[in-house]
């Protein structure tokens, strides 16, 4: 089974509209979104949700029971997660590493150390393949564990329909998500377009693939807007023995087909369509052989 992973660096890039076109053009597929904190694929996939999962994760102490102020939870913890202990208690999530030694010295028993819900995770129909995606609570955390468990569920269904490829919509940014979307996959297809900004979360998300030795790939988005810097992103990807699978233009179709929840391809008259079509020509090589 081949997984390819469709990363931007950064959102606005038109990292969505081509992994949802390629899961339209695709077939023998599974469809993954890890964007678990402002999920959008969904919105061109329009799937029929057969299964939705609650996602427990946190394990963070929290105070529930009566508390004497006795201090010894926060002389023990070794993370300074623990405040005000004397007076009116307070325990950072943030700093927290569940090692639950306050719940074991306290004498009172009144720290807690349970699993939460962070989140939700749905298993779809669409009219291209099964789809998986997820919601994060709001102020919730661990979207990395959220983004493995999306990534394993996708996988258990690769292999139960006998699947031979999964499509993965990358988290935006460089953190623990991205990583997520990253791990174990066989190609990144780095998706950018010719902004300073751009450039430089190219040049970002591409170091992260590497340290984890996934071969990536490059399509310029807009590449039309400034020619300079597209030949400067050109240049950097043949200095660095990337392939360019191709350039799209900027097409004044594209953000209509989005409004109306249609996917560019079915344009007849777009240019971004057509090299969208032939991107995924030249990945098809890489993904079924
Ligand atoms: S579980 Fe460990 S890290 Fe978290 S508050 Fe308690 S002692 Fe500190
Ligand atoms: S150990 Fe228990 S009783 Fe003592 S301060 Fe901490 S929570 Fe309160």
């Amino acid at each position: 089974m081949k997984k390819i992973v469709i990363i931007s660096g950064k959102g606005g890039t038109g990292k969505t509209t081509m992994a949802a076109n390629f899961i339209k053009i695709a077939h023998g597929h599974v469809a993954i979104d890890c964007d678990v904190d402002a999920a959008n694929l969904y919105i061109l996939l329009d799937p029929s949700i057969k299964k939705k999962e609650t996602f427990i994760s946190g394990a963070k102490a929290k105070v529930t029971g009566d508390c004497i102020n006795c201090g010894k939870c926060e002389e023990l913890c070794r993370f300074e997660a623990i405040t005000d202990s004397v007076t009116d208690i307070k325990i950072d999530k943030l700093k927290c590493e569940s090692c639950g030694i306050c719940v074991y010295v306290c004498p009172t028993k009144a720290i807690e150390h349970k699993d939460e819900k962070q989140g939700e995770y749905y298993i779809s129909d669409t009219k291209h393949c099964s789809f998986v995606h997820a919601r994060l609570d709001p102020g919730a955390e661990n979207s990395g564990l959220l983004v493995t468990k999306i990534r394993n569920v996708s996988e258990d269904i690769a292999y139960r329909q006998d699947k031979k490829l999964i499509i993965i919509d990358g988290a935006p940014g460089i953190g623990c998500s991205v990583i997520a979307s990253l791990n174990g996959v066989d190609y990144a297809l780095i998706v950018t377009e010719p902004t300073i900004s751009a450039i430089s979360d190219f040049k970002k998300i591409y170091e992260v693939a590497g340290f984890f030795n996934i071969e990536s790939l490059v399509c310029i988005n807009k590449f039309d807007i400034n020619l300079d810097n597209t030949a400067e992103i050109e240049k950097f990807c043949a200095s660095n023995n990337l392939e360019v699978l191709g350039k799209i233009p900027y097409d004044e179709n594209v953000p209509r087909y989005l409004a109306d929840k249609k996917f560019i391809i079915d344009n007849a008259c777009s240019p971004a369509a057509t090299e969208i079509k032939n991107i995924w020509q030249k990945l098809e090589k890489y993904l079924y052989e």
